[in-house]
């Protein structure tokens, strides 16, 4: 599959290009959002170099990502620009100057058909921790997700982090970033949840972390939730080193959606290990309603045997409020 090739090409030379990006960063990097969310020099930078590597070979699959370069653009920022040149010089991307936010602009297709889906730095707030991040790439066709790519740079036990792929109906891999070779990945088969791990997003604005730590006593999880940024999450499901990522809405921001490019490659790849993936009413993941999945509530993923009686537990506890 060319698109895997090429894709796992341009995840790869961006997570060493954030790689480097984060062990070097100093003063200003970081721009806010509108939605008061920071955006990094990294996530720009990653945007640009996918949607250029991915456009030069698949000019006619369109690209939605997460940033658009409008900010980037803004005298004020002109120092954050600089930057972004610097590192992809720096890291022998193909970019000129003149065209990086063309190339970030790239990514501001509408979901519609077969498209890409790419979120640059996903987990921008371990990003600039220092923690764990992800680079999320998925091929979306007709609502299906055909292709997910992971890139976990800060991820053990490899130095430079490791690489996930699955392809729908074919299975899923890993591999060091760092060069190796690729071994196939499978969920755990644990049954006991006592012997659970059970992971979390670490910023607790984004998930009701009471409730899930209510459910994991509920399961009888003997370790309280460990708390992880981004899709690594996913990664770690699916390599069979953690049992159950839950994510119940946080109630303190009940319009927010989850996005498409947070759960798209994720996902896939936890089902293609094994795993299941749902939203925590047990509804399959709906990639066919534009950028959000505004058809679905929180999520849950699992090794699979676990996942009915998580939901199981969900529902009571739903059923009590
Ligand atoms: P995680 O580290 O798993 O929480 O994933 C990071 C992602 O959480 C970011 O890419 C955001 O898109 C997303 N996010 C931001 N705000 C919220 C929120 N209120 N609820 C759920 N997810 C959010
Ligand atoms: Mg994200």
């Amino acid at each position: 599959m060319l698109q895997k090739e090429i894709g796992l090409q341009a995840v790869g030379a961006a997570m060493n290009l954030a790689a480097t990006i984060q062990n070097e960063m100093t003063g200003k990097y970081t721009l806010t959002k509108t939605d008061r969310s920071p955006v990094s020099i990294a996530d720009f930078a990653v945007q640009a170099l996918i949607c250029k590597i991915l456009s030069s070979h698949f000019p006619g699959i369109p690209i939605v990502g997460e940033e658009d370069s409008l900010a980037l653009r803004q005298p004020e920022n002109r120092e954050l620009l600089a930057k972004i040149i610097h590192y992809l010089k720096k890291c022998d991307a193909p970019l000129e100057e003149k065209e990086i936010c063309e190339c970030i602009d790239l990514g501001g297709a509408e979901p519609n058909g077969t498209f890409w889906t790419l979120d640059p730095i996903d987990g921008t707030k371990g990003f600039l921790r220092g923690e764990q991040f992800a680079i999320a790439l998925a091929l979306v066709q007709d609502g299906q997700v055909r292709l997910g790519i992971l890139g976990c740079p800060n991820l053990p036990p490899a130095t430079g982090g490791t690489l996930f792929w699955a392809i729908q109906g074919q299975g899923g891999w890993k591999i060091p970033a760092a060069g190796g070779s690729a071994e196939p990945i499978r969920a755990s088969v644990k049954t006991d949840p006592t012997r659970m791990k059970f992971v979390e997003s670490y910023e607790s604005s984004h998930s009701d972390k009471d409730t899930q730590l209510e459910i994991s006593r509920l399961l009888q999880i003997s370790n309280p939730p460990e708390q992880m940024d981004s899709q690594v999450k996913y990664g770690i499901v699916a390599s069979g080193d953690a049992d159950i990522y839950l994510r119940i809405p946080n109630p303190a921001t009940p319009d927010y959606r989850e996005k498409i490019w947070d759960h798209a490659a994720g996902s896939l790849i936890v089902e293609e290990a094994g795993g299941w993936v749902s939203d925590i009413d047990g509804k399959k993941l709906d990639f066919a309603a534009g950028k959000t999945l505004r058809n679905n509530r929180g999520i849950l993923a699992s090794n699979g045997r676990i996942h009915s009686r998580v939901l199981e537990v969900i529902a009571d506890l739903d059923g009590r409020k």
